[in-house]
């Protein structure tokens, strides 16, 4: 086993981490606090080739491995994970799915413009009625004489309101309940209509919108995989996905594991440091053993995948331990700063609030753990989306 990054990987960190310093870091307690989408940062990340970066050269993109693109996601989120999950969406969950799916001709048409970030792109699986049953969703595509008339509602799609590339989700066979009879289409920005932006507890920096579709015409050329085979595309997309989500996980424990412990070295109660009480101590050695466990499961799933081995369960794995420990330790990241933890004079309650989501996003902890017990006990554990695909 080699547990060395390559110089190529180093590289990329070290060029994310830079941009994320001087560009993210100064910026993200603001775009916090007014709700904003940083429009201007999108092209700078496309100008270091971040917005494409595990993309294949051929396809505007730039060329390096998957566990790189992770090491963005890390990087970026950080700094703010809104602008993690912003990248995120539009890679793994929909630059790659055209990727992997797409003919020859939707792959030289929709990759390029996403991977050189002259696009954002946005994946639009969720309805107000189907969240972790995604095979429930109810948006139909009618057959036309050239193609389909798609009608019906997505909720909290990330990048809705700034995409010009969907990767959408509709039921082709009507007659078909559950995951058969769902299809995956490839959308441009007139085919929606943003119906409302939500508001939310953290990821204030990224965008989620609702979306509408009234009778929206695509032709064959946008159909992503075979008619009525579209769940294939989604699950597999959320395989990927997921281990993206725990790199964000991980980037934002890091950031509050930075903040705490360069407190507990400064701030002094009782005439010492608080770093030389045990209790905080331990506290700071739990934080560092367990992000350093969710390190390794991530980028172990992310060379999984790299590799083109099966990685659903421990990208499920990867994505549940580092969600839940995100969530624990920025929190005892708050608590080692104590009052002023819980106050906006450090940014220790954003991390708070971000890491909450990475729990339910891609997959729910509750349908993570599902995913990894049918990989232990087989097909007598019912996972309901898996199951009907
Ligand atoms: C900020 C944000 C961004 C998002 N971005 C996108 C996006 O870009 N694209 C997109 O398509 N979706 C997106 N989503 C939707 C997200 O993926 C869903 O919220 C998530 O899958 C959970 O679905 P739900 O909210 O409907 O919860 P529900 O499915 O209603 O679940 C409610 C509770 O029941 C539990 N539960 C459900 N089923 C089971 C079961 N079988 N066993 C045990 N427990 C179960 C869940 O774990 C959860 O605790 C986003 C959501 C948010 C909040």
């Amino acid at each position: 086993m080699n547990f060395e990054l390559t110089a190529d990987q180093r590289a990329i960190q070290e060029l994310t981490r830079e941009l994320a310093e001087a560009e993210i870091v100064p910026n993200a307690t603001s775009w916090d606090r007014e709700h904003r989408f940083p429009d201007e940062l999108y092209p700078k990340l496309a100008d270091l080739g971040l917005m494409g970066v595990c993309v294949p050269e051929e396809y505007g993109g730039g060329g390096a491995d998957f566990l790189s693109y992770v090491l963005v996601l890390e990087e970026l989120s950080r700094a703010d994970a809104g602008v993690g999950v912003t990248v995120a969406v539009h890679t793994s969950a929909t630059t790659l799915p055209i990727l992997s799916f797409g003919t020859e001709e939707q792959k030289s048409r929709f990759v390029p413009p996403l991977a050189r970030g002259e696009q954002l792109g946005a994946f639009a699986l969720t309805e107000s009625g189907s969240g972790s049953d995604a095979g429930s969703l109810r948006t139909v595509a009618e057959p036309e004489a050239d193609g389909w008339a798609i009608t019906g509602s997505k909720q909290w799609i990330t990048n809705g309101s700034r995409a010009g590339t969907f990767v959408l989700f509709a039921r082709t066979d009507p007659a078909t309940a559950g995951a058969r009879g769902i299809s995956c289409f490839i959308l441009d920005a007139e085919h929606v209509r943003v119906t409302r932006e939500e508001e939310k507890l953290g990821l204030n920096s990224s965008t989620t919108s609702d979306l509408a579709l009234e009778r929206a015409h695509v032709g064959r050329d946008r159909l992503l995989h075979d008619e009525d085979r579209g769940f294939r595309v989604a699950m597999a997309t959320l395989d990927g996905g997921r281990i993206g989500i725990a790199a964000q996980a991980l980037g934002i424990a890091q950031a509050a594991y930075d903040v705490a412990r360069s407190y507990a070295t400064e701030r002094e109660q009782f005439g010492r440091r608080i770093g030389d009480f045990q209790a905080i101590q331990w506290k700071l050695a739990d934080m560092a053993t367990e992000i350093d466990a969710a390190r390794l499961l991530t980028y172990r799933a992310a060379w999984l995948k790299e590799d083109g081995r099966p990685h659903t369960a421990e990208g499920a794995k990867a994505k549940l331990f580092a969600s839940e420990m995100a969530r624990r330790q920025t929190a005892e990241a708050i608590q080692i700063l104590g009052g002023v933890g819980y106050t906006k004079e450090f940014p220790v309650e954003r991390f708070y609030r971000d890491a909450k989501i990475t729990e339910i996003y891609e997959g729910t902890s509750e349908i993570q753990r599902l995913v990894i017990a049918r990989s232990i006990l087989g097909r007598q554990v019912r996972v309901e989306p898996v199951q009907r695909a």
